[in-house]
Formats: structure tokens, C-alpha cells, sequence
């Protein structure tokens, strides 16, 4: 009864103040950077309101905008017929299923979708996951454990990093698209452990290059390990259909033990998959804990993915334009004197600029010229390599290309002129 001894007083102010969030350090630092943007006139470029769907063009601040900064690749996000299928599915079954799958929340729908999905990758089976991050960190994190390795590309997405991190295992990060390095790795480091998995993108988005995926199968044929490829960017957008890498590459896909993608880019919804071996999917159906744990797919969503598989098996020409418009891009850029850095010219192509104040402000000059493209900045990228981010959408015309690219190359060099370019502390 009352016998734990009070704080002090004054430990007690300091505990308090400790657990205002207005006091974190980390909010302080972010608070600071946007006074230090305010006040040398650079706006914040980040959650600007778009006032309605976003494709080739988007309206912000009812201004009609060139949008190079959606997912939406293939365009149908918005398409009648995918915005069709998610309300017959609202009427069918709700907005939600209301529990987890494994208890009461499995629907025709969930399976329709899986068994799509699969089929489409041409492997065995798949399995959804509500967010295309939960589903890195839930997979990884589950099928790892201490005593086992994980190797992931340098650029590999925060969502495999924290997965990785997770699951306890040993983890080492590869440069970039370096299979060298990997190989090296693999040769000092795979016998010291129980299990080897090796992550990697079908198509990086900060670089908007991919890897080489015959030598990848051939290195896991020599060394034994989980290959892993997250096709979040790839799917729609690589191979000759848009079934993604082991299409472009010419490799088999079952030569790949765990397909990942999201539902939020292609297939015009949000959500991930991972797809495979039937063993592999139903393992993780009936342990993972982001996947039992968590409610099941919103049967809207599923139905958008389902009818965005559709369009795209019967269009195909789709995967064609979005091909010839990032090739254009990235072609143009370079004519114009731009840097695409490693860009292969698919989806994804970076304008490097170098350090992120300049970013920041080249992306506000083209968005007062009528072009959205957002700055990636440190720390998402090293403060050299800060960079604009351009996006392509199917939606988008050869002229929107030349404007944009016409657009950034003459704000570009008006910054060089006036010799912008204040570093930005690393922090
Ligand atoms: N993997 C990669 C490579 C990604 O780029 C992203 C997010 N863009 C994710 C996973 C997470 O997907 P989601 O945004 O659908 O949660």
C-alpha cells in the first residue's frame, strides 16, 4: 500500500518532460530543418494535396499539373473497369471482411485473387498480405531466425531492411547491383550459417535499374540459398506481358523461391503478395504473424487487383507504351545534358542533381512550371546523390515527355547559373 517510494520532484518534472512529445530530439530535428527550409524560401514539397486521382496529370491546388510521382503505371488505377470490380465487391461482401482470415475472414475473393496472382507469375501459389511492407517485414522476419544470414542489395527498400533486422538473423548489405561483391560474400560467409537468404529488386526505385537475375539463379544453384526478388516496381513493367523479371531475364520463374509484390502499384489497390511453392505460401498462411494477426484483404482491394489482372492480361500493349515512354525519357534527358544516372529507362528514371537543398528547389521551380516530380533527398540517399524522381505512367504522351524533360533541363541549369547549391548538414 503506497510503499514504493515517490520520485523526487524534480525527477519527476524530468521524466515528464522526457514523455512530451513535443520535446522529442528526433521532431526537433525534423521541426528545425523545416524552419532552416522556410526561411531561405524553399517550401516543403511533401504531402502536397493532389485533389483527385493522380495519372499522367493530377490537380494540385486546381491547377492542372504533368504528374511524374504515382505508382499508377499501367494507368489502371481509376480505370472504369477496376473501379467497377471494387464496388460489385463492396456490395457483395462490405468494405471489410472484419476478421482474420484464418478465423472468419476468408472469402471466395481472397482465393480468386491468390490463385490469379500465381498463375500470372506462373508458379505454384501466393498469398496476400494487407501492406506491401508488412509483407517484407512479416515473410522475412518470420522464415529467418538467429543462426541464419540474410544478404540484401544496398538500395533494397526500408521494408526488407526492417524484416531482415527482425528476424535476428546476421545481416550484411551488398553494393548495389554488385554480384561480385555478393558472390564474395557468399564464398566467406554462407557455410558459417543455417539458412541463406538472398534479397533483391526486380526493378530498384531510387535507381530505376534491376538485376541480373541468370547469374542470381546461377549463384543460388552454386551456393544454396532462398533467392528473394520483390517485384513491387517490376511487376506490369518488365517482360515482354509485364510478368515481370524471370520474364525479361528469360528465366524460369520457379527458379526464384519467393516472389514478393505489391498490390499498391499495377494492380491499383495496396496490400502484398508472396508467391511461390504451395509449401512456402501455406507455411506462411498459417504462422506469419502479419498475415494471422491481421485482417484480411478489404474485398474492394481484392477485386481491383483481380480486374487490374484482367486489363492487363488482355493489354499488353500497355507494358509496351509504358516501355517506349521511359525509354524516351531517359534518351531525351541525355540529349538535354541531364544525369538518369543507371536508369534502364523502365517506370523509374532518376535526374540526379546532388545535394538535397538543390532537390528540393528544383522540384518546387518545375511545379510553379507545371511538373510534378518529387526530390529524393538524404537521408533516403546519400547527400551526393540526392536526386529528382520522374515516374511513368502507360497515361503518359511522347509530348508530356519532351515538356517535362525540356522543362527540368532549362530550371536545371538556371540553378547552375545562379551556383544554388547550400549542403545540407549530413546528419
Ligand atoms: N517493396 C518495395 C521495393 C517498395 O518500393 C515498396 C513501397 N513503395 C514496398 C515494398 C512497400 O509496399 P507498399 O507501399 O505497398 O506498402
Amino acid at each position: 500500500d503506497g510503499s514504493a517510494e515517490a520520485p523526487a520532484p524534480r525527477a519527476k518534472r524530468a521524466r515528464k518532460a522526457q514523455l512530451r512529445f513535443q520535446d522529442l530530439p528526433e521532431l526537433k530535428d525534423i521541426r528545425t530543418q523545416q524552419a532552416v527550409a522556410e526561411l531561405i524560401g524553399v517550401g516543403t514539397p511533401f504531402f502536397r494535396v493532389h485533389d483527385d486521382r493522380a495519372g499522367a496529370t493530377t490537380h494540385i491546388d486546381g491547377r492542372t499539373i504533368l504528374n511524374f510521382a504515382s505508382y499508377n503505371y499501367l494507368g489502371l488505377n481509376g480505370h472504369p473497369e477496376v473501379s467497377a470490380a471494387a464496388k460489385a465487391a463492396i456490395d457483395r461482401y462490405g468494405t471489410s471482411v472484419s476478421a482474420s482470415r484464418l478465423v472468419a475472414g476468408e472469402r471466395p475473393i481472397h482465393q480468386e485473387l491468390e490463385g490469379r496472382i500465381a498463375r500470372f507469375i506462373g508458379v505454384e501459389a501466393a498469398v496476400c498480405f494487407v501492406s506491401g511492407h508488412a509483407t517484407n517485414v512479416s515473410a522475412i522476419g518470420h522464415l529467418m531466425r538467429q543462426g541464419d544470414l540474410v544478404l540484401y542489395d544496398s538500395l533494397a527498400h526500408n521494408s526488407i531492411v526492417v524484416g531482415a533486422t527482425l528476424s535476428g538473423a546476421t545481416r550484411r548489405l551488398f553494393p548495389h547491383n554488385d554480384l561480385d561483391a555478393l558472390e564474395e560474400m557468399l564464398i566467406a560467409h554462407a557455410h558459417g550459417h543455417a539458412r541463406v537468404l538472398v534479397v533483391v529488386e526486380g526493378l530498384y526505385s531510387m535507381d530505376g535499374d534491376f538485376p541480373d537475375l541468370k547469374r542470381l539463379v546461377a549463384l543460388r544453384e552454386r551456393f544454396g540459398f532462398w533467392l528473394m526478388v520483390d517485384e513491387a516496381h517490376s511487376l506490369g513493367v518488365l517482360g515482354k506481358t509485364g510478368r515481370g523479371i524471370a520474364e525479361e531475364a528469360g528465366v524460369d520463374p520457379n527458379e526464384i523461391d519467393i516472389w514478393m509484390g505489391t498490390l499498391s502499384k499495377t494492380l491499383s489497390g495496396c496490400g502484398g503478395y508472396i508467391a511461390g511453392s504451395a509449401a512456402l505460401c501455406d507455411y506462411l498462411k498459417f504462422s506469419a504473424p502479419g498475415f494471422v494477426y491481421s485482417v484480411g484483404m478489404p474485398p474492394p482491394v481484392a477485386g481491383a487487383a483481380i480486374a487490374s489482372l484482367d486489363v492487363l492480361e488482355r493489354e499488353p500493349e500497355r507494358v509496351t507504351k509504358l516501355r517506349a515512354i521511359g525509354q524516351r525519357f531517359v534518351e531525351k534527358a541525355k540529349a538535354a545534358g541531364l544525369d538518369v544516372g543507371a536508369s534502364a529507362g523502365f517506370a523509374i528514371s532518376p535526374v540526379m542533381v546532388g545535394d538535397s537543398l538543390r532537390a528540393v528547389h528544383l522540384a518546387n521551380r518545375l511545379l510553379e512550371r507545371g511538373v510534378n516530380a518529387l526530390p529524393i533527398i538524404h537521408p533516403a540517399v546519400p547527400e551526393r546523390s540526392a536526386r529528382l524522381r520522374f515516374f511513368f505512367t502507360s497515361e503518359h504522351e511522347p509530348a508530356h515527355i519532351d515538356e517535362a524533360v525540356a522543362v527540368t533541363a532549362d530550371e536545371h541549369a538556371k540553378l547552375a547559373e545562379a551556383g544554388f547549391g547550400i549542403k545540407m548538414a549530413a546528419a
